[in-house]
């Protein structure tokens, strides 16, 4: 009776991948990014199953970290853009999150907060993203106001982001590196800087808290991938079965807009997932979907609920068939690639409708 159409989600291979990230981390400890519900993946199951192995989490508002005390999650959790009010402050005190400043208007908040319990404070700098970050020139006087804070707790945490982490050689990268070298020389502060393009590059080798997502889900980041990328597992199926099957003549059209037209005499199935369901609507004809063992190109465009694609070559697809629209057999990175986007955006876009089916079944320890 059930709509086919699911995402199955492989705990035990984001634990697989958690512990590639720690493994390329040695000297600190890695913070599961779990926001936008855990790219799509669901933020209470992903953190409940990574808690025994995870440090802290990473999320980025206060109801992310607010539902993940809810589902009984006792780990600091990190808020990645701060507190955009006064009253985030407060629920970071009592919640035992650690707070970003992002921005100069974050640090003045702080300081005139009255706050129940000490916070610990990444202090963000801009050290070339020019997105958020305070300027590196005010740094040490941030540090000075925050040490005189009785209402923070130790000594602040040295925190950037990157830009162009995914390309290793780019300059904007190397320019970072070297500010944020000489910033904690300066400083001496532990540092939190690497996500998981700077992680997979081995450039996290030193810093005492990494921040890894999207690897954490399987999804490669790296513009050229390499050896560390090729080890991660895929965390999200999703799949579907064929509803119908049609032959036609050449020189019919499938689909909105007839945009496919059968240069040869052609079979047609359609599968039950669309773009209601988190398959993207901007996937070009040809993008591979995985169809009873066997790759076969996508025909026409993407519906809310419906695909079509040529089985030609897949003579036993048929009824009933099992689709597979990423996953263990095509990357979700591919469908990406063929849809003109990233697979973060696949992933965090992923609508409720696709329910999301929980398995732990293969082995999570590292060979
Ligand atoms: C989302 C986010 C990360 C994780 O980035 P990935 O590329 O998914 O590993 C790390 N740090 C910050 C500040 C983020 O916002």
């Amino acid at each position: 009776m059930a709509r086919p159409t699911a995402a199955i989600i492989h705990l035990d291979n984001i634990a697989y991948n958690f512990k590639v990230a720690q493994g390329l981390t040695p000297s600190g400890d890695c913070i599961a990014v779990v926001k936008a519900n855990a790219y799509g993946h669901g933020a209470v199951e992903v953190a409940s199953h990574l808690a025994p192995i995870a440090a802290c989490f990473a999320v980025c508002s206060c109801e992310e970290a607010a539902q993940l005390r809810l589902a009984g999650i006792e780990h600091p959790i990190l808020l990645l853009e701060g507190g955009f009010a006064e009253d985030d402050l407060l629920f970071a005190s009592e919640q035992g999150c650690w707070l970003t400043l992002a921005d100069m208007s974050q640090v003045k908040r702080l300081s005139r907060a009255q706050l129940p319990k000490p916070v610990r404070v990444f202090i963000k700098v801009d050290t070339g993203m020019h997105r958020m970050g305070i300027p590196p020139a005010c740094l040490d006087d941030v540090i000075q106001r925050l040490l005189d804070m009785s209402h923070v707790q130790g000594e602040p945490v040295l925190m950037t982001h990157y830009a162009c982490a995914d390309e290793p050689q780019h300059p904007t990268m190397l320019q970072q590196l070297n500010l944020l070298e000489t910033l904690q020389e300066k400083t001496s502060l532990a540092v939190s800087a690497a996500n998981s393009a700077t992680i997979l590059t081995g450039r996290a080798r030193a810093e005492r808290w990494s921040r890894p997502g999207i690897m954490l889900y399987g999804s490669d980041p790296l513009i050229e991938t390499n050896e560390h990328a090729r080890r991660l597992r895929p965390a999200m199926s999703l799949v579907s079965e064929v509803i119908g099957i049609r032959d036609i003549a050449v020189g019919e059209s499938v689909g909105y807009g007839a945009t496919w037209t059968a240069a040869r005499a052609s079979r047609i199935a359609t599968v039950a997932v669309g773009y209601a369901d988190g398959y993207p609507r901007a996937a070009a004809s040809g993008t591979p979907v995985f169809i009873d063992g066997h790759v076969c190109p996508l025909a026409g465009r993407v519906s809310m609920d419906m695909i079509s694609v040529d089985v030609t070559d897949c003579p036993s697809a048929g009824v009933g068939s099992h689709v597979e629209l990423w996953g263990e057999n095509i990357s979700v990175d591919t469908v990406a690639q063929f849809a003109g986007t990233i697979a973060y955006e696949l992933l965090a876009r992923m609508p409720m409708r696709a329910p999301r089916l929980y398995r732990c079944a293969s082995n999570a320890s590292l060979p």
